[in-house]
C-alpha cells in the first residue's frame, strides 16, 4: 500500500496540530483509491466531535458517514495527533480502529522543545508492523 496526500491539507492540518498542542485533534482522510493498492487522500476534514480530551478525541461518526457520501469521495481513513507520544498505534486507537475506522490511519506525533515543536508523522494500516508509505502532491486550483 501506498499513500499521496494533499499537500496543502496535510500541511493544514499539521499547523492546527501544532497550535492545539497539548490537546489532540482528530480529522477524516478523503480520497479514491488507485491502482496499485495506492490510495490518493484529496481531502482531510474535521467531522463535529462528540468528546474530546486530552489523550483522545471521539467523533460523530453518523456524521462522517453523512460527510462521506455528500462528498463524493471515499473514507480512506483517520489521522489524528499524540500530542508528547510516539507516532504508534495506542491500545485506545485499536479499539476504536477495529469498530469504525476506515484502512489507513495517520497519527502525527508532537513533542515540544524549548522554543519549537518536533513533529513525526507516520501511517498504518490494520494487521501491518511496518508504517505504510506516502508522498505528497500539490493540489492544482484549490
Ligand atoms: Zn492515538
Amino acid at each position: 500500500m501506498k499513500l499521496i496526500l494533499n499537500e496543502k491539507h496535510l500541511s493544514s492540518f499539521k499547523r492546527w496540530a501544532s497550535r492545539a498542542y497539548p490537546r489532540e485533534v482528530y480529522s477524516i482522510m478523503l480520497g479514491k483509491r488507485l491502482k496499485n493498492n495506492t490510495f490518493k487522500i484529496s481531502r482531510i476534514v474535521v467531522p463535529p466531535i462528540v468528546e474530546a480530551t486530552y489523550d483522545y478525541v471521539i467523533p460523530d461518526y453518523n456524521e462522517i458517514e453523512k460527510i462521506v457520501s455528500s462528498s463524493g469521495l471515499d473514507y480512506i481513513g483517520s489521522i489524528h495527533s499524540h500530542p508528547q507520544a510516539s507516532p504508534t498505534v495506542s491500545s485506545h486507537d485499536y479499539q476504536y480502529w477495529d469498530k469504525n475506522e476506515g484502512e489507513v490511519l495517520g497519527i502525527l506525533s508532537i513533542r515540544k522543545r524549548n522554543s519549537y515543536k518536533v513533529t513525526e508523522l507516520k501511517f498504518w494500516k490494520k494487521n501491518s508492523s511496518l508504517p505504510v508509505r506516502f508522498k505528497t502532491f500539490k493540489p492544482n486550483g484549490e
